[in-house]
């Protein structure tokens, strides 16, 4: 036996398979020709940023537009790093957006498909078989540096302005024998695993990314630790195994990674394997006083997706959004397909922007506000229900108790070809139709307070004479026409025209009226059509709301 395997042996002596028999257990994909095998990894490391659904989002419809495959891998080897629960946070909220995986980490004790485990902390096994042969092929090594001796080699090249980490003279432990290996390994030394790179930073590497194009970076020179003293390997090391044997074709992910690549590559390389291919996306910008900067998670709000679950964007609206961020040309195609599908639409990489994408609040805001505007009256009811279920019991608890009643209040001014837009979110309902409430108009109407332009006694004598006659049977045309002469009555004029080139004549217009009306009714200055609220209402209700304020 030669020394190489004797070390891989004693480090690792209860590995017997080999490459070989993960190679058969995990066979190529049976796909058809141009399937892309994608993949999301979240760390556990807590919540869903905006720009992981974005990349998800891609990695998911690349591998629907080719008839592949999206699976999701949980990479949780860097242990310390872990938040509790967080991995199943992250599938669920994928979910709620829609980036549904096919295969993979569905969260915990829940997988689907042939490649698993899906969880790297379950691989242990899988890549010990491969640290192993390399250790056999002397493509890795024990390395028994401490803590202390790698600050002070960084002491060092940071006095000598020369990059950092483990590479080529300094990489110490590389220029021990095999013999001595073994020997520490035997005296119970504590040790990680490190690769052992072949590359010169002063080399290039030819690189084709699937977004940027091709693009030359140095080598990687560093011999990076692959397993850790912990037993687990680290990600790089990992997502090897991983991506290898997991046969993803197409690696989506944020250009924060784009460092890294020289380094992947050159692992695939070591192992001849195939690399998948790099999509290195754009991160998401935010415009900050007029300069673009990275959408950061101390700072805003909107880099978590829980914002918009919590506020309750509508999904819907909020992925119509991270469409036209992620293509240029979806807009254009959406003009010209406004009642398609959104995922009808096929993604290319070539159709990315490279400067990054500007998050724009207001547009997600506008998207919403369309999508939650065209929603019928019975899916709109029936999604707030869901959301308020979730995040508002105030809501819920409304809605629990006269489901029909809730339904009538949002169906106002809804499925027809201008529907009325006062919703951007689900939170927006609870603070617009509060007042339909009793309990809550009973406590509200005590601040009611009138612009000054309105007499009390002015106000008083509209309400005196509309409560006399009202009548909420009549058509809305008619309905407006009794208003009209209520208007007259009491000394408004019944159109904008007359009023204008008289003012002085009346205390007002019919719009005023109506402005009374409403404040009183629903104690805002803008409502749903006061027509359809009134009828809601009912007239006993009305009427108690009128006689309340007098
Ligand atoms: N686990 C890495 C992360 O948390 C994944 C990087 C990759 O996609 O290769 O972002």
């Amino acid at each position: 036996m030669n020394n190489y395997k004797k070390l891989a042996d004693l480090i690792f002596p209860e590995i017997t398979e080999t490459i070989e028999d993960l190679e058969r257990r995990y066979p190529k994909r049976d796909l058809p020709a141009g399937a892309k095998v994608t993949r999301f990894a979240p760390s556990p490391t807590g919540f869903l940023h905006t720009g992981s659904l974005f990349a998800s989002m891609i990695s998911r419809k690349m591998a629907k537009d080719s008839n592949g495959i999206f699976y999701t891998r949980l990479e949780d080897t860097d242990q310390k790093r872990e938040v509790a629960g967080s991995g199943d946070s992250l599938i669920d909220q994928l979910n709620k957006f829609g980036v549904t995986p096919d295969e993979g980490y569905l969260g915990t004790e829940k997988e689907l498909g042939n490649y698993g485990p899906y969880v790297q902390s379950q691989r242990a096994d899988i890549y010990k078989v491969v640290i192993k042969y390399m250790l056999e092929n002397n493509m890795a090594y024990p390395c028994f540096c401490s803590p202390e001796e790698l600050s002070e080699m960084r002491k060092v090249q940071e006095s000598k302005k020369e990059n950092f980490g483990y590479y080529a003279d300094y990489a110490k432990c590389s220029k021990l024998s095999v013999e001595e290996a073994i020997e520490r390994i035997q005296n119970g030394e504590n040790f990680v695993i490190r690769f052992r790179s072949q590359g010169d930073y002063h080399n290039k590497v030819a690189i084709d990314d699937a977004i940027r194009g091709h693009i030359e970076m140095a080598e990687n020179d560093q011999h990076l630790v692959i397993y850790k003293s912990d037993g687990l390997p680290t990600y790089h090391f990992a997502h090897l195994v991983d991506d290898h044997f997991m046969r993803t074709t197409h690696v989506t992910r944020g250009e924060e990674w784009m460092p890294s690549l020289p380094m992947h590559i050159e692992l695939f390389a070591s192992m001849n394997w195939d690399a998948p291919t790099y999509a290195h996306l754009p991160v998401i910008m935010k415009l900050d006083n007029g300069n673009r900067r990275k959408l950061s998670k101390r700072k805003d709000l909107e880099a978590a997706v829980s914002f918009f679950l919590e506020q309750g964007y509508p999904i819907e609206g909020f992925m119509e959004y991270l469409y036209t961020i992620a293509n240029s040309n979806y807009e254009g195609w959406r003009g010209e397909n406004p009642d398609l599908d959104k995922d009808e639409f096929k993604f290319s990489f070539d159709k990315m922007s490279l400067d990054g994408a500007l998050f724009d609040l207001a547009k997600v805001q506008f998207l919403c506000k369309e999508k939650l505007g065209r929603m019928n009256t019975k899916t709109f009811a029936e999604e707030s229900y869901k959301w308020a279920k979730e995040y508002s019991s105030e809501l819920a608890n409304l809605i629990e108790k006269n489901q029909p009643f809730y339904q009538q209040i949002v169906s106002i001014e809804r499925e027809k070809e201008n529907p009325r837009k006062d919703y951007e979110k689900y939170s927006d309902i609870l603070p617009l139709i509060k007042f339909f409430y009793n309990e809550y108009y009973n406590e509200m109407v005590k601040e009611l307070e009138f612009p000054e332009n309105y007499s009390l006694e002015n106000v008083k004598e509209v309400l005196n004479e509309y409560v006399k006659v009202f009548d909420l049977e009549l058509s809305e045309e008619d309905w407006f026409n009794q208003m009209k002469e209520i208007a007259t009555k009491c000394g408004y004029a019944t159109n904008r025209k007359d009023y204008k080139k008289n003012p002085e004549a009346y205390k007002g217009q019919v719009s005023d009226v109506a402005a009374i009306l409403r404040l009183v009714i629903t104690l805002r200055l803008q409502s749903p059509n006061l027509y359809y609220v009134m009828k809601i209402l009912g007239k006993d209700e009305v009427s108690r709301r009128i006689g309340l304020f007098l």
